[in-house]
């Protein structure tokens, strides 16, 4: 079989130099179309396992391409895809039902990521030379290689499905790997588009698969592939982490949060409130890294609560059309609106107070944006994942207590802190068990390809960019090479007695040094 049926009326097809022509022939959709099973259907394992099989032998073509052949091809794929924006955008606001500029934002961070991996993966993959500290090293040259690992699995989900899914899969063809990318069921056009796009940019055939179907044929990806990394939901991300386990196989995840923003007195509220809505309401609030809780100091309380209640008033919501149209989109997966809702009306039983709730259109898709207060840590809405809409502001007394509350959480991906000065901003930022603290702003730093974005605690492991959001798509290769070679070594047969005085002697010079300050009776005391 092939590895995907392509959809009616030829849907996800990208124009070849389309980029007026797409522009002058856009319709906005007025309702969202939402992919479904019967178009895509669920790749197999026995057809993953070819998918796999076959990725493994166009990655030595694509490997032998060198860094300059890849960089022509991505690059060529960055240029296709800002052509074919409008198309692009289109596909993924029918699959999510997301506003125009949340899936415009998608295309910008996919261009960008093309960009930079294309450009820098040679620097951050090319030979590293280590100055070795260890005395049995003199003589010795020690390098570093970083080869690409081969068939590499991306598992995506259905919130930002070009970043996310296909965002995951940039650094590692950059590497020279072949991807078979398992997007999620709920949302696979855009990676049906991508696929087709990165053809036409010249990517040889099979280094890019996609295996569209469910959890099972998701399963099966990690089953075969060499390295797999994942994004979605804690206990899938266990279930991913323990097969990789069994297999041997490197994993990164990236399993969401419960992000907090601290609010102190003496921050610009005007900027911390619309922040704090825009943070937490943004993609409707399904974005691993969205502000799902506030902790406001109870000097700037009311005023803080009163910003973000008038600011929220003043949202959008319904079906997406064209651009400046709405804020607030549908919900994508269609089991999240009653996990939202179970989240809201668990916290008003325990309590809670709904300061505003939003009218939406009728259907099932749209959960009101709501603002709660009178919230605590015995309700779900703060101690879970919501991945909605919904801001629930808490009253602390002081930063000690915020921080705390912050803490208190199973999840570390990310947090923000709005503070009088960036000093006291920072040192608060310091204390905050997360990945990524931002000080006056939230999580734009997903676009800085420089810095490692991951999380503590059960938000994941690994990252994806920084340095390590490349080699980890790598096989780490260490060369040592001998270069003045003696006839014999002194550490080699036979134990003569004069290895062990030479290595005692060398410790005692080395190791055996007082530190200084230190005293025999302290450490014995110890
Ligand atoms: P999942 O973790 O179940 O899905 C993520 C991806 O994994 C999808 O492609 C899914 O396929 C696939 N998958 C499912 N089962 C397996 C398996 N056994 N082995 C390998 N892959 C598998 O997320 P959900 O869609 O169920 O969302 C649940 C919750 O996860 C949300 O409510 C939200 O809290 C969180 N979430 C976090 C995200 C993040 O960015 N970290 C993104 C999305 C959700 P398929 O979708 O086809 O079933």
């Amino acid at each position: 079989m092939s590895d995907y049926v392509r959809p009616a009326a030829e849907a996800v097809r990208p124009i070849p130099n389309a980029g007026a022509q797409a522009m002058t022939e856009t319709t906005f959709p007025e309702t969202r179309v939402s992919a479904s099973r019967t178009q895509f259907p669920t790749t197999s394992a026995a057809d993953v396992g070819r998918l796999v099989a076959e990725a493994r032998v166009a990655q030595r073509k694509w490997e032998a391409m060198g860094f300059s052949g890849r960089r022509e091809v991505l690059l060529s794929a960055r240029r296709l895809m800002v052509e074919d924006a409008e198309r692009f955008i289109n596909v993924v606001i029918e699959d999510t039902g997301k506003p125009y500029e949340e899936a415009q934002i998608e295309l910008f961070y996919a261009v960008s990521a093309l960009d930079y991996w294309a450009k820098h993966a040679r620097r951050l993959l090319k030979d590293q030379r280590i100055r070795s500290h260890s005395p049995m090293m003199i003589g010795k040259s020690v390098r570093q290689r970083f080869e690409p690992i081969g068939a590499v699995g991306v598992i995506g989900p259905w919130n930002v499905p070009i970043v996310n899914s296909f965002g995951d899969c940039i650094p590692a063809l950059a590497a020279g790997n072949a991807v078979v990318l398992k997007p999620s069921e709920v949302t696979p056009s855009a990676a049906l588009a991508v696929k087709d796009l990165l053809a036409l940019a010249g990517l040889p055939d099979g280094v890019f698969a996609v295996a569209t179907g469910d959890g099972s044929t998701g399963s099966a990806v990690v089953d075969h592939v060499d390295f797999v990394h994942f994004t979605g939901s804690e206990s899938t991300g266990r279930r991913v982490a323990t097969r990789a386990a069994e297999r041997l196989i490197p994993v990164s995840l990236e399993l969401g949060g419960n992000d907090p923003v601290i609010v102190l007195p003496g921050a610009d509220l005007e900027r911390a409130a619309s922040a704090a809505v825009f943070y937490s309401m943004y993609n409707a609030g399904q974005i691993c890294m969205s502000i799902e809780r506030a902790y406001v100091h109870e000097d700037i309380f009311d005023e803080f609560v009163e910003l973000v209640v008038e600011k929220v008033r003043e949202l959008r919501v319904g079906s997406p059309g064209g651009p400046g149209s709405v804020e607030i989109g549908a919900m994508i997966a269609p089991t999240q609106p009653a996990i939202v809702k179970e989240h809201i009306a668990d916290a008003v039983t325990r309590g809670a107070t709904v300061r505003i709730e939003l009218p939406v259109p009728d259907g099932d898709e749209f959960v009101s944006p709501t603002v709660l207060v009178d919230v605590d840590h015995s309700m779900r809405l703060m101690k879970e994942e919501t991945f909605g809409p919904t801001l629930p502001i808490m009253r602390v007394r002081d930063a000690a207590e915020a921080v705390a509350l912050a803490n208190d959480s199973s999840y570390g991906l990310s947090a923000s802190v709005f503070a009088r000065s960036r000093r006291e901003g920072q040192e608060v930022a310091r204390q905050l068990h997360a990945g990524t603290v931002s000080v006056n702003d939230a999580w734009t730093s997903y676009f800085a390809f420089e810095v490692p974005m991951g999380g503590a605690k059960d938000s994941g492991l690994g990252h994806r960019h920084g340095p390590d959001g490349i080699r980890k798509y790598c096989r780490d290769q260490i060369v040592v090479t001998t270069l003045f070679s003696l006839k014999h070594e002194f550490h080699w047969f036979p134990h003569s007695g004069g290895s062990a005085r030479l290595l005692r002697n060398t410790m005692r010079t080395l190791h055996g040094k007082k530190l200084r300050g230190s005293t025999r009776s302290k450490h014995k005391g110890a």
